[in-house]
């Protein structure tokens, strides 16, 4: 067993940790306030590569593997969690699942564009009427005189209302059941394709969310990715590498709570004398137990990430490192506030915003409660 990561894992994760500190850090909080989407952040993630982190240079991308992807985003989440979600949206759930399922002729139309960042990709899944169980969804795909004529309404689109390219899910089918589901491409423009509300949400201000109506939606027949009906195989695939992607977000801004309670600390034993006194004080306490959390949640999740880089099954291990890392995170940020007292309660205080951010972590790519029912399937299974 090596610890150790290859001499190129740890310039990636230098260099964006540099790129974090520099460009993305002086804006977050601001950023959050105004509750606007981050498109001087995109700039920098264009020129920086980071629209197109898996995918092979000849499309554009980088060609970096499980556990770069996941360094990049913790290093990401640990300044700026809105734009750590632009970052895992785009890559993990949109461009992965052209990737994935989409042909040849598909890959080279929309993978350079999305890898370059020349559009921003979203991935349409989620409707009113269906969140946890996916299978559930209503939209309807049927085929007239050669095309698809797409209904239905969609929620909580990540870039819904900013992305140039879209993967939409929908029956083509009367089964209307996980087999009948199958994937669309559309583009920004489409005819029926109308963006909805944008949400205003409790955290993740700079990150976009909007609901999508799909009103007889005309899509040619080469816009259909993969085979009919194979699009949820595809999608819980998709959702599996995107699981390890949001743990290391998560872990990411623990990391950030952690270390703003380390400069609280210093700051106020200056004036106070506290972590002088023979006996554990909880400030004490809690720096200790979370930073041996925070690499627990690191393991997992380098577990999950190097198991998917061997091409193995991982998909327990996924689940596992995203129920920890989601529930650390939310524990971390919950007890940071407490140790800033009334400072924690300002807007002010960079951890308020992670711990507002932390909530929608846990309950994006599949709550808590999810991770548990599927860990606990494979266990049952094994
Ligand atoms: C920040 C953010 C970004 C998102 N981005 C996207 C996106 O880009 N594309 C997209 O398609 N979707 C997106 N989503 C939607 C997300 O995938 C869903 O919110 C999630 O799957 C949960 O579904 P739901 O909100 O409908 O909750 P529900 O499924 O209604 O669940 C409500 C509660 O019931 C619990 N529950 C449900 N079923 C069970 C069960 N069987 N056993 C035990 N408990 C259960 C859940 O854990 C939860 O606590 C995003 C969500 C968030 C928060």
């Amino acid at each position: 067993m090596n610890f150790e990561l290859t001499p190129q894992q740890k310039q990636i994760q230098l260099k964006v940790r540099d790129f974090c500190t520099r460009e993305l850090a002086p804006r977050a909080q601001q950023n959050d306030l105004k509750e606007t989407f981050a498109w001087e952040a995109v700039e920098g993630l264009k020129k920086h590569g980071l629209l197109g982190i898996p995918f092979p240079k000849e499309y554009g991308g980088q060609n970096l593997d499980m556990v770069s992807y996941c360094l990049i985003l913790e290093e990401i989440g640990r300044v700026d969690s809105s734009v750590a979600l632009t970052v895992e949206s785009h890559n993990s759930l949109c461009s992965s699942h052209i990737f994935i399922a989409g042909n040849e002729e598909q890959k080279k139309k929309y993978i350079p564009r999305l890898a370059k960042g020349e559009v921003l990709g979203a991935w349409a899944l989620t409707e009113p009427g269906a969140g946890s169980d996916a299978s559930g969804i209503k939209t309807r795909a049927v085929q007239e005189n050669g095309h698809w004529v797409i209904n239905g309404s969609k929620t909580f689109t990540t870039q819904g209302s900013v992305a140039g390219v879209y993967v939409i899910f929908a029956h083509t089918s009367d089964a209307m059941n996980s087999q009948s589901i199958s994937a669309f491409v559309a583009e920004k423009g489409t005819p029926g394709l109308q963006v909805g509300k944008v949400e205003k949400k409790m955290g993740l201000h700079a990150s976009d969310t909007a609901q999508l109506h799909l009103t007889n939606m005309k899509l040619p027949k080469e816009n259909l990715l993969g085979k009919p009906g194979r699009a949820f195989v595809d999608a819980m695939k998709i959702l599996d590498a995107g699981r390890v992607g949001i743990s290391g977000i998560s872990i990411g801004m623990a990391r950030g709570a952690l270390e703003e309670g380390v400069k609280w600390v210093k700051e106020r034993k200056k004036k106070f004398k506290i972590g002088d006194s023979p006996g554990l004080t909880s400030a004490q306490k809690f720096l200790a137990d979370l930073a041996t959390e925070i690499d627990a949640a690191r393991f997992l999740m380098l577990r999950a990430a190097v198991l998917c880089d061997q091409g193995k099954p991982y998909s327990k291990e996924a689940s596992m490192s995203k129920l920890f890392s989601g529930e650390l995170v939310m524990k971390a940020t919950t007890q940071a506030i407490d140790l800033f007292g009334e400072y924690g309660a300002t807007l002010d205080c960079a951890v308020q915003r992670y711990f507002r951010d932390s909530k929608l972590y846990q309950i994006g790519e599949g709550s808590s409660q999810i991770q548990e029912l599927i860990i606990s399937r494979h266990l049952l299974s094994e």
